[in-house]
């Protein structure tokens, strides 16, 4: 394996809670997200082979029946973690499924990292995936370093895509590097704040000596290592850009207000040293954690975490599964006990996972911003607060409402009780969402995408030997309808039986038909509040 610079500036001895960076990569299929995990894992030192990501996935992926569906679309379905180490400190990277049918783990993985990288294709600017995944950051603000891939081929104006940055997603943009020829000009990048020439290489994974420390960008070392005509057109753009835009502001971007934008080719090495290099100075470690009735703070004594995603256990014909946790403070050990506050229960954790690039590895010891699996037979569910004893609970840990509805057809109505027993295990793995209607007997679901209907059909079929079908709901949308006055909220239930419905947790769910459904009731019952989201209480 080639030898990867380590210079990372920023890691001195960081102190315990302060040596992680958790963090997620969004964007739209085909920006280059595999690529530049690749090549992170790579930079980091976790992976000796590029191209090990797709092919781990793909065997991981034969699994079973529904993992086939995802290998036959090409995509994935679950999420992942990652781990690597570099300059002292630990990157745990959350994979985010990239597909456009994707469901709520994708956003409820977002709430479990402290930073997130934005993988814009420079020929395509913002896309509608990373769009959406943009608006969950935002609503947690968490901050954003973007990653302009694919500057080795034709490519929109960089002004242009920071344009389109600033003005579609309303943040502010500095320019971190900036290409040095696109397309078929493409001689690699420049670091405008360390004035560093970043050579295109042709050898992937040649990230070694093509650095050449330069005296800005008018340097007359360049003269010789860049073609004039691509030279010159370089130096009138990249002072515009560095007069244009303000220097970077640490506090801004940690507060979510302005991404520092990094022009690069993951296939080509280009920037991504720099990127993973921001990302150790810059991004933030792992950041206190809104709870109820307090925020929890990383540097505490005592073990908290939340269970963010749950996981089915590969092997179909058992019914266990692994509980993704954040761990928000403390040191997390083998053996140790944890409370889950909802119910009181006391969880042994005997045999944590942690996730590795290559395989996954009994933990020893987890710290803040470290995510670990816990096998469990369906106590864990998410949402789920972790702690050593104290009454508290991790707020921002999303329901979503559905933007599909169905039926459940059951063939064998015998079956009622194993079809219900189905929809809630899978209702708590987060592939669907079961709503039981007040006038009625079938069941609703609710998903966020079109495939995780056909996982859902899929499961069933497979898993609980239960022939289902799905029909069209009469509704389009659904909300959960909250209000501070009772008697109000009996009274809406009461008029509007036939189209509401409770969830899991027997929380009042309103069916609209459609949009102008939805708009006249909100009107007619302003006291009442009609939510998109609900936590678990
Ligand atoms: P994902 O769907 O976002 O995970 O995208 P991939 O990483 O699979 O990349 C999609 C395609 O773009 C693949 O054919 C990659 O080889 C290609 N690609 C990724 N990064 C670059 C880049 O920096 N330059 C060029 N020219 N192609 C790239």
């Amino acid at each position: 394996m080639t030898a990867v610079p380590t210079n990372l500036t920023a890691s001195a001895t960081p102190t315990a809670s302060e040596s992680r960076r958790t963090f997620a990569i969004i964007s739209h299929p085909d920006a280059g997200k595999t690529t530049l995990t690749e090549k992170l894992l790579l930079f980091g030192g976790a992976i000796h082979l590029a191209g090990h990501v797709k092919a781990h996935g793909e065997r991981r992926r034969t699994q079973s029946d529904w993992m086939e569906m995802e290998r036959a679309r090409g995509i994935s379905i679950s999420s992942s973690v990652m781990t690597f180490e570099r300059g002292g400190l630990t990157f745990n990277l959350l994979d985010t499924p990239g597909h456009q049918d994707f469901s709520e783990d994708t956003y409820r993985t977002l709430t479990a990292v402290d930073s997130a990288i934005m993988v814009i294709d420079a020929a395509k600017g913002i896309e509608s995936q990373t769009r959406k995944l943009f608006e969950v950051c935002r609503l947690r603000d968490i901050p954003i370093i973007t990653f302009i891939n694919k500057i080795d081929r034709e490519g929109l104006d960089p002004f242009a895509l920071l344009d389109e940055i600033e003005s579609t997603l309303a943040l502010d943009v500095c320019p971190m590097t900036w290409p040095v020829g696109m397309g078929g000009d493409f001689r690699g990048a420049f670091d405008l704040r360390d004035h560093r020439y970043l050579k295109s290489e042709s050898r992937p994974g040649a990230a070694d000596g093509h650095v050449v420390a330069c005296n800005g960008i008018d340097d007359p070392k360049l003269d010789k290592l860049v073609p004039e005509r691509i030279l010159a057109s370089f130096r009138e753009s990249a002072a515009l850009a560095v007069s244009a835009y303000p220097g970077f502001d640490l506090g801004s971007y940690r507060a979510g207000h302005l991404t520092p934008v990094f022009f690069g080719s993951a296939l080509k090495d280009c920037a991504v040293n720099e990127l993973l290099e921001a990302l150790a100075t810059m991004a933030p470690p792992p950041r206190p954690q809104p709870a109820e009735p307090r925020t929890v703070y990383p540097d505490e004594k005592a073990v908290t975490g939340f269970v963010f995603k749950m996981q089915a256990n590969m092997d179909p014909n058992h019914r266990d599964r692994v509980a993704f946790l954040r761990l928000c403070s403390g040191r997390l050990r083998r053996g140790m006990k944890l409370r889950q506050v909802h119910s009181g229960k006391m969880i042994s954790l005997q045999n944590p996972i942690f996730f590795f690039a290559r395989e996954r590895q009994l933990a020893e010891e987890a710290l803040p911003g470290d995510i670990i699996g816990i096998p469990n037979h369906g106590t864990l569910r998410v949402g789920d607060t972790l702690t050593e004893g104290e009454e508290l609970r991790f707020t921002g840990i999303p329901n979503f409402a559905p933007e599909i509805l169905r039926r459940v057809r059951l063939d064998d109505p015998m079956r009622a009780k194993q079809l219900r027993r189905a929809l809630e295990d899978l209702a708590e793995e987060g592939v669907t969402q079961v709503f039981r209607p007040i006038i009625g007997s079938q069941w609703i679901v609710g998903v966020v995408g079109q495939l995780q209907l056909e996982v859902l059909a899929s499961r069933i079929a497979t898993e609980y030997k239960i022939a289902v079908g799905f029909e069209m709901a009469p509704f389009e949308t659904a909300r959960w309808v909250a209000s501070d006055d009772p008697a109000q909220l009996k009274q809406f239930v009461e008029r509007n039986s036939g189209s509401l419905a409770e969830d899991r947790d027997g929380a009042s769910v309103f069916l609209a038909r459609d949009t102008w459904d939805l708009n006249r009731t909100i009107r007619d019952w302003p006291n009442l509040r009609f939510l998109k989201t609900r936590e678990r209480t």
